[in-house]
């Protein structure tokens, strides 16, 4: 009986730290994009001394914010849209507007990396309609999918990770 190799897929999200704002605290936009990036940096650290490749779902508040950075990840790494901002709540939104406020996010995103963007998680999950994301041209990564809708060369990319 052959043993089948298991893998690991890591996923991140990289994103202006907006929890605070939850919590009706008050934080500046260029603190959130700095503890973000603070967090980052270390985590990159990490990932390049153990060479681990991973998914990084990035906001295209996030990307604008650090273009050398993202276009560095995209480089060995999955780049995957993660809104237009972290603040972005797709379920409450009309339809149109989410479409609209996703194409513009996969422009910037694409744009900043330079490739094609599939991927998409929203922040906090909030998604309706997984279906309609086809017209902005993404696709859900929910995990228990994720193998499938992995294209085949980063599949490979990332399993060796
Ligand atoms: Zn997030």
């Amino acid at each position: 009986m052959t043993k089948r190799k298991k893998y690991v897929l890591l996923t991140f999200d990289l994103e202006e730290f907006d929890l605070p704002l939850e919590f009706h605290e008050k934080i500046s936009s260029k603190q959130q994009i700095e503890i973000s990036r603070d967090g980052l940096n270390e985590l990159l650290y990490i990932l390049e001394k153990e060479k681990v490749l991973a998914t990084f779902f990035v906001t295209a508040k996030f990307a604008l914010a650090n273009k050398k950075l993202i276009k560095k990840l995209a480089k060995n790494n999955e780049i995957a849209l993660h809104g237009l901002q972290h603040s972005d709540n797709y379920r409450k939104m009309r339809m149109d507007e989410m479409l609209s406020r996703l194409k513009k996010a996969k422009k910037i995103l694409e744009s900043v990396a330079g490739k094609k963007i599939i991927g998409f998680r929203a922040p906090k999950f909030h998604v309706k309609k997984v279906k309609m994301l086809s017209l902005a041209g993404l696709t859900r990564r929910d995990l228990c999918r994720w193998s499938r809708s992995l294209p085949a060369d980063q599949s490979k990319q990332t399993a060796h990770a």
